[in-house]
């Protein structure tokens, strides 16, 4: 069976950012690995019961994903509401299906308070970033699921052409 790939559905062009917008992301290996039955889709935050538009979110304080799962750090919106437990549950949600369906990889957008990889904003909503991992991406790796950002697609491409499938 070929390795399956978790995408973020915003990158697969479903209008389910905070903002109701999508961020499609074009590359000839989406086109291959759809039609290779490769790619799992999933928005973690609409999975967890966020609606679309929803206000923008970000991880308190400066910390990251792997704090809010660890309990010492949660999640607010920009009007100060605390979605930790919507964001855990969306957490929970896409490794349950990554798990259920036997993906290895997963292929997350970056700066996403659930799906950032390389880089999440600090929870002051002035568009500072910093290093570190969102939600759903640091439970992710943390079960062993090899997480690569948008901008990483190469890396992925190259990891997949190297693996050996019948
Ligand atoms: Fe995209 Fe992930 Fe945010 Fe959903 S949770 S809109 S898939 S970045």
């Amino acid at each position: 069976m070929p390795a399956k790939i978790l995408v973020s559905a915003c990158l697969m062009g479903h209008a389910v950012r905070y903002d109701g917008q999508s961020k499609p992301l074009l590359h000839p290996a989406i086109d291959r690995w759809r039609a290779e039955g490769r790619l799992v889709t999933i928005c973690p935050e609409m999975s967890a019961g966020m609606p679309v538009p929803r206000p923008p979110a970000e991880i308190a304080d400066g910390a990251v994903g792997k704090d809010v799962l660890a309990g010492s750090a949660k999640v607010v919106e920009i009007n100060g509401r605390d979605v930790t437990g919507e964001f855990v549950e969306a957490a929970e949600n896409a490794l349950r299906l990554a798990k259920e369906t036997g993906c290895r990889f997963a292929l997350l957008i970056d700066g996403s308070p659930s799906c950032g990889s390389g880089f999440v904003y600090d929870g002051s909503f002035s568009g500072t970033r910093h290093a570190g991992a969102g939600v759903a991406a640091a439970l992710l790796v943390g079960n062993g699921i090899e997480v690569y950002s948008d901008r990483q697609i190469e890396a992925l491409v190259a990891r997949i052409e190297g693996l050996q499938e019948p």
